[in-house]
């Protein structure tokens, strides 16, 4: 373990994440035979989508942005956990203590829902919707005035909403507890930009970035030099730290200062801790790099949970291998491995903790 002194306004280091990427990135001229890029931007899941495809037509590049924005629109609406579409639907069904057929988009989640929950050992709980609920954050805006009533969200926690209480048996899904309400909001950007990447490989794409307000997956490679990921001291804007990402990995973060609600000065986090039903305020944020969007966006959320006490475990039974936490007094929390990676700003001092291998 090494300390180093630290700066108190670097604490939310990690939650802003850009790209440095493309051809710009690498100072090549566009060429005939040179790859060519498609950008393309839309807002979903609260957040906006920048999709940065490259291949060697224009039209086809194209066709295939054109493809994921109806793609991300259909999960927008049917992965929703408070609008109507098919995941409210079902909520609705286990409130009422029945079952419901689910359709072959909706299924899969559900199927990956139950196994994050597992390996998070109950951490990452995407059955806690009543709860994520009576906190305020079924808006679009942030919540404000007075808290939730309190003993409810005890009496809430008290009924164990837990992924194993769903049952799965063909494509007819129930709960067999009545206060387990699905919100996927943990993992669905995560979710959705593996479908993405699915798609686009099945268009014949081969390199592809995908940015969901700093959750990135990546398809294939930059071409010369690796995919650069700038991480961001929202403050300043300036890029405290650089990371290279290799070919196809993807990068997850998870923070609970973003969205909040505020009462009395005190700021309750919209990441919650399914034990008590509280908002977590340990950690700032938790930033994991891996393959697979709905994995790392689960286990980011996970370790967030966890805190300074418990990441290492449960990243480990997580299989995440690179993982980087920021507390509230501005420590970062790593594993060797992803120290290894990531190149500090030369002017930036922190207290860095460094845990065993992952
Ligand atoms: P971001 O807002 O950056 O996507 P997260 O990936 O951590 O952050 O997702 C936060 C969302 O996850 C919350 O808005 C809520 O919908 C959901 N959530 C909150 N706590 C939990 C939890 N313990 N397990 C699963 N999902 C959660
Ligand atoms: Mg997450």
């Amino acid at each position: 373990m090494m300390l180093l002194r630290t700066k108190p306004s670097i604490l939310r280091l990690f939650m802003v994440v850009v790209v440095a990427w493309g051809l710009a990135a690498c100072g090549q001229e566009a060429s005939h035979d040179a790859p060519i890029e498609h950008t393309s931007s839309l807002f979903v899941f609260g957040t906006k989508v920048d999709i940065t495809v490259r291949g060697e037509d224009q039209a086809s590049l194209k066709a295939a942005v054109a493809r994921l924005e109806l793609e991300f629109q259909h999960m927008h609406k049917d992965w929703h956990a408070w609008k109507p579409g098919e995941l409210v639907d079902l909520n609705a069904a286990f409130a009422a203590g029945q079952s419901k057929t689910v359709t072959p988009f909706l299924l899969p989640l559900i199927e990956q829902a139950k196994s994050l929950y597992q390996l998070s050992d109950g951490l990452f709980n995407p059955a806690i919707g009543g709860l994520i609920g009576a906190w305020g954050f079924h808006a679009d805006e942030k919540p404000h005035g007075a808290l939730p009533d309190l003993s409810a969200i005890r009496a809430l926690a008290a009924q164990h909403p837990s992924m194993n209480d769903v049952m799965i048996e063909g494509d007819v899904v129930s709960s067999s507890n009545r206060s387990v309400q699905l919100d996927f909001g943990g993992f669905a950007k995560g979710a959705a930009l593996d479908r993405a990447e699915q798609v686009l490989k099945e268009m014949g794409i081969k390199n592809a970035l995908i940015n969901a307000g700093g959750n990135i997956n990546t398809l294939g490679s930059s071409g010369a030099a690796p995919w650069k990921i700038g991480i961001r001291d929202p403050k300043s804007w300036g890029v405290i730290a650089i990371l290279a990402l290799n070919s196809g990995e993807d990068v997850y973060t998870s923070g609970n200062y973003e969205r909040f609600r505020e009462v009395d000065g005190v700021r309750y986090a919209h990441i919650i801790d399914p034990r008590d039903g509280m908002p977590v305020n340990h950690i700032v944020s938790a930033t994991v790099i891996g393959d697979g969007g709905a994995l790392l966006d689960g286990a980011s959320t996970a370790l967030t949970v966890a805190g300074p006490q418990d990441w290492h475990r449960i990243a480990l039974k997580m299989g995440i291998k690179y993982a980087v936490l920021v507390d509230d007094e501005g420590t970062v929390y790593l594993n060797p491995e992803m120290r290894a990676r990531i190149v500090f700003a030369p002017d930036q001092n922190f207290k860095i903790v460094e845990s065993p291998s992952l």
